[in-house]
């Protein structure tokens, strides 16, 4: 019987694996360094706010796998030998596949940074990342100050996590705007101030020189590169971006850039060998897309996909248009299509935001043809189903503004802002 290997038991491998046992009675084996069951990564942030338990995270019983024939396997895979097809443990054992999908997904990126090792300096990334987080800052007492490095999703997330415990935080993020390189200037602004109103100590145009320990190894205080001002601290989180989690592949001779090179069917350069997830990178984005997404519902897509071509009906991966939402402390973000930064040649924004200084829109179109491009919302809850058609339908700005009440995610709970979009719309001049 044909032996599918997957490593990593994380969305992407989870699903790659549950649609091969769908579609045929392959052997299926499932390895992790991290945890015995697959859980939910996105719901970390909850675990340590209170609101879930870390058996919640987990969206199948533990029976399930054995009901599935999805054998488990817990250990490091530090080896990949593609010419004899097998893989070598970190234990010393090792194990045959026929066929290979690496799912290892993401690892928080370290940049060298003196200390960036010691005990209380952590990323936001594992279970185990967790776990340190309790021990280094279980409360106000024990952690009497954390500083958090770089602006971002995830940086925000810890940023709240820790708020929650009343810890008093400093958030240091180099770009002179919170996530100015992603968001228009209109919201990355308004994310400043709430994050300021929160009393989260935000120091924009600041990185990490250094972190500095005590007599025993742990963390006590960081140097500021730009003032050099020392900031006593407990804890240290590491979250400027993610990087697909590759070392282990270095001399496999699998192409690798900064992730595991994939075409559209999720193959890489040796046969039998596929990425999907984190970890995956396009030879060329789809459809204007980028190479690596590190986002949950793409690995699940992919995951679905590589299942249909591991099982003999070839299929390319297709993501569609590009959508996220995340959370800022209070206020939630929904984007569909691209909105950049800085509208692309050619584009125009068109900005709204409420006087309360929590919602706001941005809609990026084409000035010749109007062609309605992307849009991000901030604090108004949008529906997905709408505006993937109007992309599809390449329909023009005008269009979207005049029917946004079609895209309202639940008229009789969320208040009404379409009426004052439209007017501020409707008077403002064109861009040439
Ligand atoms: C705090 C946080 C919040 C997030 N929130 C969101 C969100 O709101 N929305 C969203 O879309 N995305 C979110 N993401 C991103 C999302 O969680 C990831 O894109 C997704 O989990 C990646 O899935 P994956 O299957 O590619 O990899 P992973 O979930 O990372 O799974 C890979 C697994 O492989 C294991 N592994 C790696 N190397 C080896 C090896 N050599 N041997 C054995 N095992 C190995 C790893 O330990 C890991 O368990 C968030 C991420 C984080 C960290």
């Amino acid at each position: 019987m044909e032996h599918i290997i997957i490593i990593g038991n994380g969305i992407s491998g989870v699903t790659c694996a549950r649609h091969i046992r769908k579609l045929s009675d392959k052997k299926i084996t499932i390895i992790s360094a991290e945890t015995d069951y697959f859980f939910s990564r996105t719901a970390l942030m909850y675990i340590y706010m209170g609101h879930m338990k870390y058996e919640h995270t987990k969206p199948y019983e533990d029976w399930f796998w054995e009901k599935n024939r999805l054998e488990l396997k817990r250990g490091f895979v530090e080896k990949v030998n593609t010419s004899e097809k097998t893989l070598q443990f970190k234990s010393g054992e090792t194990m045959s596949y026929d066929k290979l999908v690496i799912a290892v997904g993401s690892k928080s990126n370290k940049f060298g940074w003196p200390g960036q090792e010691l005990e209380g300096v952590l990323g936001l990334y594992s279970k185990q990342d967790l776990d340190n987080l309790e021990v280094y800052a279980p409360n106000k007492d024990v952690c009497k100050r954390a500083v958090i490095i770089g602006g971002g999703l995830i940086g925000i997330e810890l940023a709240e996590m820790l708020h929650t415990r009343d810890i008093p935080v400093t958030f240091l993020v180099r770009e002179d705007s919170f996530w100015d390189g992603v968001l228009p200037e209109g919201e990355s602004g308004m994310l400043n101030r709430h994050i300021n109103s929160h009393h989260i100590d935000l120091r924009l145009e600041m990185n990490l020189k250094e972190i500095l320990s005590d007599d025993k190894g742990k963390a006590r205080a960081i140097i500021v590169e730009e003032t050099g001002e020392e900031i006593a601290c407990d804890v240290v989180g590491l979250t400027a971006g993610v990087s697909p989690n590759i070392d282990f592949l270095k001399d496999s001779g699998i192409e690798l850039d900064k992730g595991v090179k994939v075409n559209q069917f999720l193959e890489t350069n040796i046969k039998d060998v596929y990425a999907i997830g984190d970890c995956a990178e396009q030879h060329e984005g789809i459809n204007g897309r980028r190479p690596i997404e590190a986002v949950w519902y793409t690995g699940r897509m992919m995951g679905e996909a590589l299942a249909q071509t591991i099982c003999g009906h070839r299929v390319p991966y297709n993501p569609g248009h590009w959508f996220n939402s995340a959370k800022f402390l209070d206020i939630e973000y929904q984007t569909y299509g691209w909105v950049f930064a800085k509208p692309k040649e050619g584009n125009a924004h068109f900005h709204w935001m409420h006087e309360d200084d929590k919602k706001c829109i941005t809609i990026e179109y084409d000035i010749a043809t109007r062609e309605f491009k992307g849009i991000n919302t901030f604090g108004i809850r949008m529906k997905h189903e709408t505006f993937n058609n109007w992309l599809d339908e390449k329909k023009t700005v005008d269009a979207v503004v005049a029917n946004l009440k079609e895209a309202n995610f639940d008229p009789e709970f969320y208040e009404r802002y379409e009426k004052k979009i439209q007017e501020k719309f409707n008077n403002q001049s064109v861009p040439a």
